[in-house]
């Protein structure tokens, strides 16, 4: 049943400016009958966050959401965690508010196959369920053998610690078991790859832990490219904070690794010395999550090509891909920028079940980045949509600056954990 008109749906974008902050308000109420079916699979960053904002934007459609896991824990801050600022608590979200305050059906299974001329998704559990638009947000998965040695099982060992949990808890486990003076490898793949800033965060949180735990210590960053997102800013606040810990190895002096050892716990790079470390943190090339690559929408990269207004996938109509799994450049493989396209794709799915025009969407991201637990640095972007695909808006947005004193740094620390904090209320509160 739908009782808004297209007069009022652009009416109600019109007033919110963008659609990306406008999703609050409802457009198609709730009659009784169903306006539509939507499966979600992926409660994460983006899946999350287009389930709520589609019930809130119409809750006349029925929303499943399909989540193999019980909780979700966060990548944001999980690299807090690993400095010892936080436990795993604090970045663990459930999804009771989404299934009892917004009215989400949640399902706790994998999504196995997806038929999309039938329109169904198969779970792992033997059940099938049907749709009218798909949204697809599994986030990464592994490239597992591009690097000579490191498969699942070597990640036990040199973990990624790239999708939080367990893999947070080992990586915190063998800091905390280093001895005072040993080595700390972290190997940071080449671009595209989820959250861009976040190995230099990591290496940042780990010099904060072992500056008080084990001082004589040093941590190598093997890099597979030659530079990094807000470099400057992270080297500066090395220096001031960690002189001496933390070296950088780019790729043009031998930083790409191609082969690990894990039994003589050593890295190989493309040319130069083998290294040891006591902890590596192995962080491997990425592509769209398997159920992406399982259901043909992912090219050759491993990445999912979409309509970049709507995120409608370009292979299969009427499934939609949105996080870290879609191209999206050049907005970076985000949590903020996850759940920012959670939304644009939400208020397109309810225009489209409503026979409404899709309005012009825009997007927004800030990545903010905690060198110490009292120094912060972010870097903040506005995006628009047109017919060319996804574009910076010129002017709007910037980078922390260079020269800011103490106590910027300590205001942008906390502006990182309120940003976190109402992200994650945004999303699963
Ligand atoms: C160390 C680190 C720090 C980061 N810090 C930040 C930060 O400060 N700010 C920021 O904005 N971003 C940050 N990120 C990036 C952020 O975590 C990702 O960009 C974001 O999680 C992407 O959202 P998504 O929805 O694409 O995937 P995810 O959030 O990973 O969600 C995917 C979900 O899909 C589920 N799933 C996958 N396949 C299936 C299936 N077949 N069936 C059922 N469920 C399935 C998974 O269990 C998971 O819950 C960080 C990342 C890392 C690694």
């Amino acid at each position: 049943m739908r009782h808004s008109t297209r007069r009022h749906f652009i009416e109600l974008i019109g007033s919110a400016g963008a659609v990306s902050s406008m999703a609050a308000w409802p457009i198609v109420a709730g009659g009784g009958q169903s306006a539509g079916r939507v499966v979600i699979i992926g409660g994460g960053f983006g899946g999350a966050t287009c389930a709520k904002y589609l019930r809130r934007i119409a809750p006349a459609i029925t929303v499943t959401l399909v989540e193999r896991e019980s909780s979700f824990v966060t990548c944001p801050f999980s690299n807090a965690v690993l400095g010892g600022l936080y436990d795993i608590d604090f970045i663990t979200h459930h999804y009771d508010a989404l299934r009892d305050a917004h009215g989400v059906e949640v399902i706790q299974d994998r999504a196995s196959t997806i038929d999309p001329a039938a329109k169904t998704v198969a779970l792992s559990a033997g059940s099938t369920l049907t749709y009218d638009k798909l949204v697809v947000s599994p986030g990464i998965d592994f490239q597992w053998g591009a690097i000579d040695g490191y498969d699942e099982a070597a990640s036990e060992q040199m973990p990624h610690a790239w999708k939080a949990g367990p893999q947070t808890l080992q990586l915190r486990k063998q800091l905390e078991a280093m001895p005072n003076g040993g080595v700390v490898i972290i190997a940071a793949p080449r671009n595209p790859f989820r959250c861009p800033p976040g190995p230099y965060e990591r290496a940042s949180m780990i010099a904060h832990y072992l500056k008080q735990a084990k001082p004589r210590s040093k941590i190598l960053i093997y890099d597979a490219k030659d530079t990094f997102s807000k470099r400057p800013l992270f080297e500066q606040g090395w220096k001031a904070l960690y002189p001496g810990m933390i070296e950088w190895i780019p790729e043009s002096e031998g930083g790409a690794i191609e082969a690990v050892d894990v039994r003589s716990m050593t890295v190989h790079p493309t040319f130069g010395d083998p290294q040891t470390g006591d902890v590596i943190n192995m962080i491997p090339p990425q592509k769209a999550g398997a159920i992406a690559q399982v259901a043909g929408l992912a090219g050759d990269g491993g990445w999912c090509a979409v309509d970049q207004r709507t995120f409608e996938s370009a292979v299969h109509k009427d499934i939609y891909v949105i996080g870290d799994a879609a191209v999206a450049n050049p907005m970076p493989k985000s949590g903020f920028a996850a759940s920012s396209q959670g939304k644009v794709c939400a208020t397109s799915i309810a225009a489209s079940l409503s026979g409404l025009e899709m309005p012009e969407p825009s997007y927004s991201n800030t990545c903010y980045s905690l060198v110490g637990p009292d120094y912060g640095i972010s870097v903040a972007a506005v995006y628009r949509a047109g017919a060319e695909g996804i574009v910076s808006v010129e002017g709007a947005g910037g980078i922390s600056p260079k020269d800011a004193d103490t106590a910027f740094r300590s205001a942008e620390a906390s502006y990182a954990v309120g940003w976190y904090q109402s992200i994650t209320a945004d999303i699963w509160g």
